[in-house]
């Protein structure tokens, strides 16, 4: 089987993340495989153990985007891609980044390709799907399972806590959601294994591409943080009284009464 992964280097949103003209401050920030995509790189690799085939890695980003993919050459996967468009597209959004990857995978006669169902930075949710339509093969998303027989492919996918089940066909793109396995840590010959593993840098030029197929159709207008939390108020007294106050707090500050 001819298994692809979709994999995004992002920042770690468990640390502290500050922001300087109006873009997230990267000298600062922590980078990290996208957590869903770790699920990905999981699922492909044990699709591969059962039935057979290759695991490619494929990143859109800069040549920082290698420590990623070779965190995933070390977890299993088989060979790496990153196109690396670093000079040329510098303001990418959804659109770039799913034409580059479709653009790389026409050919490529993927059984099955495996994102993450949302990017914890940009969290549009959109890439995997938008690859999906333009290589014009069905895409599930958020799947918590999936299980195939010959080509036939049965996905259950979580709809908001409750699971839908879904019968589809090979090939297929899906989205990985939390639950679907629990991604395996490098091991330390994992590690040695992955040094020697196949790494292909491409740029868009190989791809046929010019900077104006892939030029972003949004522009992103303000990057802020959320406002802090103000600390809570405690009410005390009779409880009759602290309802009154609580009464007239939200009437007179709160004002949503
Ligand atoms: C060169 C470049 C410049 C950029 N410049 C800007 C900028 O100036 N401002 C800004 O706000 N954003 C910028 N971005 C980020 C970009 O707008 C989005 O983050 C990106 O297109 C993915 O969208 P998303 O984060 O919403 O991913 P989602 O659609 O939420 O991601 C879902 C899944 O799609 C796959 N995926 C997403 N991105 C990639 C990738 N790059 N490679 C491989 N698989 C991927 C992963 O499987 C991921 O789990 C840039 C990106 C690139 C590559």
């Amino acid at each position: 089987m001819n298994i692809y992964v979709l994999l995004k280097r992002t920042f770690d949103t468990e640390e502290k993340i500050t922001i300087s003209g109006g873009r997230i401050n990267e000298d600062e920030a922590e980078f990290i495989i996208n957590p869903y995509d770790e699920y990905a790189v999981e699922e492909a690799i044990q699709v591969r153990d059962t039935h057979g085939g290759e695991v490619t890695v494929v990143s859109v980003g800069t040549e920082e985007a290698e420590k990623q993919l070779r965190t995933a050459l070390a977890m299993g996967a088989d060979k790496a891609v990153l196109i690396n468009v670093e000079d040329d597209v510098e303001d990418g959004d959804q659109f770039s980044t799913s034409k580059i990857l479709a653009e790389f995978l026409k050919d490529k006669e993927a059984d099955l390709i495996i994102g993450g169902n949302v990017a914890i930075d940009g969290g549009s949710g959109q890439v995997g799907p938008r690859v999906a339509d333009q290589l014009d093969i069905p895409y599930v998303t958020t799947i918590t399972k999936l299980e195939i027989n010959e080509g036939a492919v049965t996905v259950t996918r979580d709809v908001e806590g409750d699971s839908e089940v879904i019968k589809t066909s090979l090939p297929v793109l899906v989205t990985a959601q939390q639950g679907l396995n629990e991604p395996r840590y490098p091991s330390l010959p994992g590690i040695m294994k992955a040094k020697k593993k196949p790494l292909e840098e491409l740029e868009l030029d190989d791809l046929d591409l010019e900077e104006e197929d892939v030029e972003a159709k949004t522009k992103t207008i303000e990057v802020y943080l959320p406002p802090q939390k103000e600390a809570g108020k405690v009410l005390s007294g009779d409880l009759s009284d602290q309802v009154k106050e609580l009464v007239n707090l939200l009437h007179t500050e709160a004002k949503v009464i």
